[in-house]
């Protein structure tokens, strides 16, 4: 019935879903236990009050950190919360000392919002060459460019919000620490999905997607070598939602953060595979791309209203699903698509559900 070995549990961690929610890259569902610990927490608040609350969960928060760094390849020192991943990106662009008119290179799938953040504040942006259709970075291009010109910084989304493509970050990472050019990280939608120790220089992510933790909570890990420390920590702070946090990043590495990731890929290559050429709806991404990020081109003809509208009818037949809209990847995209990201607890009928109602929406 579940598609993944781990489904049973991921399952039974959880409440009863109110319908298939195949939609982690927007927000996943967090357990009893995370939900738990942020209620007891602000129970706590009331009780003692919140300072000396905090004070009760320091070493617990510290252990938080030391456990979430290890995920994606930090020292525990370097890492900060803030209450997004664009608050953490805009944090990091506020304290670290840019020169004015900053170039920086980016990959096709950025995030639309990101390059909004580069824009106001007159970045140059130039977008990466790509090695294929599906927008991977053309790593041997990128080796070749820096030999030339040498950008301030490099950001790449490590998955973008648009696409189940995984950017192949170390690899960049090397290839632009050869250059000696600092590389920052958008892992929005890859910390608690695919392996993140990238040896990146900054990396930044959201609790509420792939690690399932609570909303209102984001990291950034500034490396203390590469960059200049920068202050990046907010004074005040969702004290139960880091505890929340905490909490749902401790179950990941209890089943075995590899373990997390070889699933979840099996689970993407799953769903490619069952909802590949029904009707005139076509896969994105190539079928055994490693990740839990599924998109679908709607069948010829279809506007982004025409999205909508299916996305709403998926809702009303109790599938959970994102219409993406083309804002979120700019650069790489006019076209809006239908992202599907199923957690572990995917089971088989939800698949077979979705390729029903394609089929009758497509033609
Ligand atoms: C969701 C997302 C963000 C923004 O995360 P917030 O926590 O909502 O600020 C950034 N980048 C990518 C690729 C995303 O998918």
């Amino acid at each position: 019935m579940y598609v993944s070995e781990l489904g049973e549990q991921w399952h039974a961690a959880r409440v009863q879903p109110a319908f298939a929610h195949l939609d982690s890259a927007a927000a996943g569902r967090s357990s009893d236990a995370v939900i738990e610990a942020i209620s007891a927490h602000l129970w706590r608040e009331s009780a003692r009050g919140s300072y000396i609350a905090a004070e009760e969960v320091a070493d617990e928060i510290a252990r938080d950190k030391r456990d979430l760094a290890s995920l994606i390849g930090h020292a525990t020192g370097e890492l900060a919360f803030r209450e997004s991943a664009r608050a953490a990106l805009r944090a990091l662009l506020t304290h670290w000392q840019l020169p004015i008119a900053s170039t920086v290179w980016v990959a096709k799938n950025e995030f639309g919002p990101n390059l909004v953040e580069f824009e106001r504040r007159g970045f140059a942006v130039r977008t990466l060459p790509d090695a294929d259709v599906y927008g991977h970075v053309d790593v041997d291009a990128l080796e070749n460019m820096l030999q030339f010109e040498q950008p301030d910084f490099l950001h790449i989304c490590h998955i973008g919000s648009m696409s189940g493509v995984v950017q192949p970050v170390s690899r960049i990472v090397e290839i632009a620490h050869d250059a000696g050019v600092p590389v920052v990280v958008d892992m929005a939608q890859a910390a608690g999905h695919v392996p993140t120790v990238t040896g990146a220089d900054v990396v930044y992510g959201t609790s509420r997607k792939w690690l399932t933790g609570p909303r209102g909570v984001g990291f950034v890990a500034v490396r203390r070598d590469s960059l200049r420390p920068v202050e990046i920590d907010s004074s005040e702070a969702f004290v139960a939602g880091r505890l929340g946090l905490g909490v749902a990043v401790r179950e990941v590495l209890a089943i075995g953060q590899q373990r997390v990731f070889r699933e979840l890929a099996a689970i993407g290559q799953a769903t490619r595979e069952r909802l590949h050429g029904i009707a005139s709806w076509e896969v994105l991404e190539p079928i055994d791309e490693p990740s839990a990020i599924v998109t679908l081109a709607p069948p010829p003809g279809w506007q982004a209203e025409d999205l909508i509208a299916a996305r709403d009818k998926l809702l009303s037949l109790g599938i959970l699903v994102t219409a993406a809209e083309p804002w979120r990847a700019p650069l790489a995209t006019e076209q809006a698509v239908l992202r599907l990201s199923p957690h572990l607890d995917l089971r088989r009928e939800d698949l077979d559900r979705v390729a029903d109602a394609l089929r009758t929406m497509g033609y």
